[in-house]
């Protein structure tokens, strides 16, 4: 396993990491949970993210029984959570989301509560409120960092512009700005982190932890002949997922990519993740696994970064057509 510093703090993260979004949402019972995380531990994983809002909750209360159960050393591993969306469902409140003191703080008593540890090791507003003073949120991070409930704080989906507002008041009032940005990345979507956070990375330096590498399992080409029975896109709920992502365009694409794959001797998912960890802005990847089998393949991506030259790279843009084009005055 590669370990990478998260942007400019001290902190160090396994290259590929572990997510519960969807994932456990499908498991009725934590035993391919615990084989998941314990397959992704032994190979080095040493990140797993987690938000208040997966399954309602109940995937942070499943990690948290595997994890006391696993009893793995605490300072071995990081552990995430996020705030912003609520964990109610349809009959939330208004205080019970956004990333007001009150939801923040309460979020994060319950995500200890169920996750069953003392702190988190990074803390996410999962996404911006823009009914909340920047300052408000900024103070109220702090306040939990420095009450040794969180240990760095972060944003998710910020715009550039909300993440260097917030550091900027940070500064003035002598507090710790966001360490780490969760953006989607994926060869489908690049431009908030290639072009849009560069100014960040550059003056400010930022960790990145990007979700979705396989722009939800679309890029291993598991979609280019239909929808398999039991795969994410055919789940209830999902529907909204399956219109944006398997659409015949992205199809013909995904299809010329694994013929190069194919070439280079290596799977499409290990090309496609290899692909998004050659970036040195990404601090780690978070792989989605509903299989170990899947896990063991995504795994292997370590030994395909080699193959990421500058000429294979170009070839991948060529074929893709996703590369951000900017534009300079
Ligand atoms: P991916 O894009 O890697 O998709 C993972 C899914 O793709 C798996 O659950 C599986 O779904 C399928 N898959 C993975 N590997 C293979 C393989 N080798 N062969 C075939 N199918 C495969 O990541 P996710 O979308 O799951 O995102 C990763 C993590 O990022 C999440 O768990 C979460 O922690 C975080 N996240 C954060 C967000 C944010 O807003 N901050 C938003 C979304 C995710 P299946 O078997 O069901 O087809």
């Amino acid at each position: 396993m590669e370990y990478r510093r998260m942007g400019k703090s001290g902190l160090q993260l396994s290259v590929l990491s572990f997510g519960s979004w969807v994932t456990f949402a499908r498991q009725t019972d934590d035993h391919t949970n615990e084989r998941l995380m314990t397959q992704a531990y032994e190979a080095g994983v040493n990140f797993f993210d987690n938000a208040e809002v997966y399954s309602a909750g109940l995937s942070e209360e499943m990690m948290g029984r595997v994890l006391k159960k696993l009893n793995w050393d605490r300072s071995s591993y990081v552990l995430s959570s996020k705030a912003y969306f609520g964990w109610k469902g349809e009959d939330k409140k208004p205080n019970q989301h956004g990333l007001s003191r009150k939801h923040l703080m309460e979020a994060c008593h319950e995500a200890l509560e169920r996750l069953q540890v003392e702190y988190l090791d990074l803390y996410y507003c999962h996404r911006p409120d823009a009914n909340v003073p920047m300052e408000e949120v900024v103070r109220t991070m702090n306040t939990l960092i420095q009450q040794g409930k969180v240990f760095y704080w972060g944003t998710s989906e910020w715009t550039a512009a909300e993440i260097m507002e917030a550091h900027m008041i940070a500064k003035d009032l002598g507090l710790e700005g966001p360490a780490v940005e969760q953006p989607e990345y994926n060869l489908f979507n690049r431009r908030k982190l290639e072009v849009d956070y560069a100014p960040i990375f550059r003056n400010v330096g930022m960790g990145t932890t990007i979700w979705s590498p396989l722009a939800s399992g679309i890029l291993t080409g598991k979609y280019n002949d239909g929808i398999p029975e039991g795969s994410r896109m055919s789940l209830e709920g999902y529907e909204w997922l399956k219109d944006r992502a398997v659409v015949e365009d992205k199809i013909n694409r995904i299809k010329a990519l694994g013929d190069f794959a194919n070439e280079l001797g290596v799977s499409l998912p290990t090309l496609s993740i290899a692909w998004c960890i050659s970036n040195p802005n990404v601090t780690t990847a978070i792989l989605g696994a509903t299989k170990v089998d899947q896990l063991t393949e995504n795994l292997k991506a370590l030994e395909v970064l080699p193959l990421m030259t500058e000429e294979v790279k170009q070839k991948i843009d060529d074929i893709m057509g996703t590369k951000p084009v900017v534009i300079r005055n």
